[in-house]
């Protein structure tokens, strides 16, 4: 293997393009930023401060880029540079359609192409512990495989170009949806005189279980590592659950896909962060929900 090329070495990209280097890859780094290129570079990855430079001699090329529009201008710069049969990964969380046209990019120019967004969070990233969902031709997808097995515990190929945005982007807005449900029932046991704990005692071992009651629950004391325990520090901010619902809505809109529980958790999510809370935990949404009861 030439060498890997990790462009975005932001919360995610960091430590994803140091768990490379720690299973014994040779990585080239870059980021705009210097501070964290020199944070990368402490990790073992050898930063460069032009584009250009990263992608030289690389045999594959991941990308971790905030949005659609900044992978797009990433992949348009070196896509015609890469030689044919490089393999280009795309991890960050984008709309579908950018992905689409970033695998049909690719593909003209007769590389091997794979989005492959995640979850698991900053911490997932660190621990190398996040679930990959990847779409790609299967060709494509089994060449990325082993590179993504170094910095996840799960990959999933969930079908052709554009397959792992469809399935992270279904899977956040249950997570977005499902994270409000659960704030209603608290806010509502609380009037009803319901202790936090006996609600999650009968909820987390009923119909009402789910990962955002089990794993995430958005009160302090039943589950001592949420965020709720914290003071809602991210965690995962309501501002990247907000980014999430909006482009499951751009796909429902592009798709005529009728999401009312969707498009109302978006909304719910753009009061929060327009009221000031998009660095908050997306699981304070509770607050905002008890701001919204009658005195
Ligand atoms: P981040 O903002 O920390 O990192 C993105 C990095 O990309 C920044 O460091 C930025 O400087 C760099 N960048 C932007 N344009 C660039 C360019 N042209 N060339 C080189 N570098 C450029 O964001 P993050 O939290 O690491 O998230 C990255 C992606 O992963 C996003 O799409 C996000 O939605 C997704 N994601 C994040 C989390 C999370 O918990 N943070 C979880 C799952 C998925």
């Amino acid at each position: 293997m030439a060498g890997i090329c990790f462009i975005g070495l932001g919360n995610m990209g960091g430590p994803m393009a140091a768990n490379l280097v720690k299973a014994g890859l040779t990585v080239t780094g870059f980021d705009l930023v210097e501070s964290l290129r020199d944070a990368a570079a402490n990790a073992g990855v050898k930063t460069v401060t032009q584009l250009t430079e990263a992608i030289e001699g690389a045999d594959t090329v991941i990308t971790m880029l905030p949005a659609g529009a900044h992978v797009l201008s990433v992949w348009r710069e070196i896509v015609p540079r890469l030689a044919r049969g490089t393999l280009v990964i795309d991890c960050s969380t984008i709309d579908v359609a950018s992905a689409l046209q970033a695998h049909e990019l690719a593909t003209a120019a007769g590389l091997r192409s794979v989005d492959a967004p995640v979850s698991g969070g900053t911490i997932g990233a660190k621990n190398a512990t996040l679930t990959f969902m990847a779409g790609g031709e299967p060709k494509a997808f089994a060449a990325a495989q082993p590179i993504l097995e170094k910095m996840g515990a799960k990959i999933i190929h969930c079908g052709g170009a554009g397959a792992g945005q469809a399935a992270k982007i279904c899977n956040n807005m249950i997570l977005g949806i499902s994270m409000i449900g659960v704030c209603e029932a608290f806010s509502l046991g609380e009037r009803l005189g319901l202790s936090h704990q006996a609600l999650f005692d009968v909820a987390s071992t009923s119909s009402g279980q789910c990962w955002s009651l089990t794993s995430y629950c958005p009160v302090p004391g039943p589950v001592p590592a949420s965020p709720a325990n914290n003071n809602y520090k991210p965690g995962f901010a309501a501002a990247l659950m907000l980014k999430d619902l909006r482009l499951a809505q751009d796909a429902a809109s592009a798709t005529g896909t009728a999401t009312p529980l969707g498009t109302h958790a978006q909304e719910l999510y753009e009061a929060f962060t327009e009221a000031g809370h998009g660095a908050v935990d997306f699981s304070g949404i509770i607050a905002h929900l008890r701001r919204q009861s009658r005195e």
